[in-house]
């Protein structure tokens, strides 16, 4: 196979479809419209600062494709959350929500900030301004944003205010809520219990047994954490964590629930007395069972892919693995299980949040877990399936299925 040179994420997403259109035989006019999104807004968002200044933030909303559904993805604060990263990301939504069977399209956002020196009211102030700007192509049956990187469930609730106040009383124009304004139970768990799920799954298939299995995870925020928790829970050792700050290590398993006070008092998880100390570099090189990558995009590059020790890396961020590195890690054995399938268990428990609203029905945990499960064992097995059948990636094997999906609900609506 040869080894694609590094791209942008969004030429990284286009490549994938490109590869799946390929192999489905989809026709130029079909790809040409597919592989650009719909519709691109760029909004400029003057907020006083607690200082008494001004400051100008830029926001986006993209909207890649909504033949399946209402267009659907997070908004993330973060100071790289450009046009190009947002544009990827929405792309990416697209194919996630059609391999689960979802019924939602694709979309992303993004506020180029750094949220961890802004205060509340100054986020809350942003937050509303960015939604008022994009109120008239969000809504119920349009575009339904949720929390991704920087964003959370108190984010959520001022987006739904500022909606509300335009538009009525809407609690499903935004997933990810509190539960006091129509969050569903397990939703903020839901993407690294999803991610867990994953790895049982493929310790399965790939007969890796899961009790003492060994696990690296980079990123101990929403996703990594809950991975870890649910991977400890279901017997698995967690040997290194990192953050933004470093990481640590400890050969015999780590403390999780340590772990988390020292993040808690500390703001990272460097430093934790219960391991030694590694930086991100190593911790990725650490041989074990299953690696994570649950932080940021494009940790596994082509520089680094070779130093990979794991049997298998389970992608709980979105696109950590480069297209080049696939390669590498391809080419040594080591399989890759996508984004698009593991971290799929946030965007399902959110379209059961939004169908609680729109029902003003809610459910308990029992059902969102039972349901939440299904959805991704059944995503699993067809992805396992096809790779299997067509000697093919399960990267390659979730791109087919749901671009498959996607061009079918296209030319069922008709081309002008
Ligand atoms: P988060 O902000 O809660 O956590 C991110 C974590 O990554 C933090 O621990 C942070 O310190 C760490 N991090 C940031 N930069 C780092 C770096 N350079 N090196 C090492 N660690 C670093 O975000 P999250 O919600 O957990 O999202 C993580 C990833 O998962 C993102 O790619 C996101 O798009 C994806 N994702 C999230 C969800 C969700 O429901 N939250 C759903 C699907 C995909």
């Amino acid at each position: 196979m040869a080894i694609p040179t590094e791209m942008t994420p969004f030429q990284a997403v286009v490549y994938y479809f490109d590869q799946a259109c390929d192999r489905l035989g989809v026709n130029d006019e079909i790809r040409a419209l597919m592989c650009t999104p719909d519709r691109e807004v760029r909004v400029e968002l003057p907020v006083r600062m607690d200082d008494g200044g001004l400051q100008v933030f830029i926001g986006y909303r993209i909207q890649h494709n909504n033949a399946r559904g209402p267009y659907k993805g997070g908004v993330r604060y973060h100071p790289e959350a450009d046009e190009e990263e947002v544009r990827a990301l929405a792309s990416l939504m697209t194919w996630k929500t059609a391999l689960v069977d979802i019924p939602f399209g694709g979309a992303k956002g993004g506020i180029q900030c750094d949220p961890r020196s802004m205060s509340s009211r100054e986020l809350q102030t942003m937050t509303r301004r960015f939604t008022h700007s994009i109120c008239q192509i969000i809504g119920v049956n349009r575009d339904v944003p949720a929390p991704d990187v920087g964003t959370n469930a108190q984010t959520m609730a001022w987006m739904m205010a500022a909606y509300s106040e335009e538009n009525g009383y809407s609690p499903g124009v935004v997933t990810g809520k509190p539960m006091e304004l129509g969050g569903s139970p397990g939703r903020n768990e839901a993407t690294g219990k999803g991610v867990s799920l994953m790895v049982r799954e493929a310790a399965e298939g790939f007969q890796i047994p899961l009790r003492d299995a060994t696990v690296v995870v980079q990123g101990f925020g929403n996703v990594g954490s809950w991975a870890a928790k649910y991977l400890d829970q279901m017997g698995c050792r967690i040997i290194a964590v990192s953050d933004v700050s470093g990481g640590v290590r400890n050969g015999g398993g780590l403390d999780l629930d340590g772990l988390q006070a020292h993040l808690d008092s500390t703001g990272g998880v460097f430093g934790f007395s219960g391991g030694d100390a590694v930086t991100n570099e190593e911790l990725l090189a650490l041989e074990c069972d299953f690696l994570v990558p649950a932080a940021l995009g494009g940790a596994i590059h082509s520089g680094n892919a070779a130093n990979i020790n794991a049997r298998l890396v389970v992608e709980g961020a979105n696109h950590p693995v480069t297209p080049g590195a696939e390669a590498v890690l391809t080419q040594r054995g080591i399989p890759c299980l996508p984004d698009l399938l593991v971290n799929a268990g946030g965007v399902t428990v959110s379209y059961f949040e939004w169908a609680q609203n729109i029902q003003r029905f809610p459910w308990d945990l029992e059902r969102v877990n039972k349901e939440l499960e299904d959805i991704l064992v059944r995503a699993y097995r067809a992805v396992e399936e096809k790779a299997k059948a067509e000697n093919i990636t399960f990267r390659e094997s979730a791109f087919a299925i749901a671009v498959e999906r996607v061009v079918r609900a296209v030319e069922l609506q008709g081309l002008p």
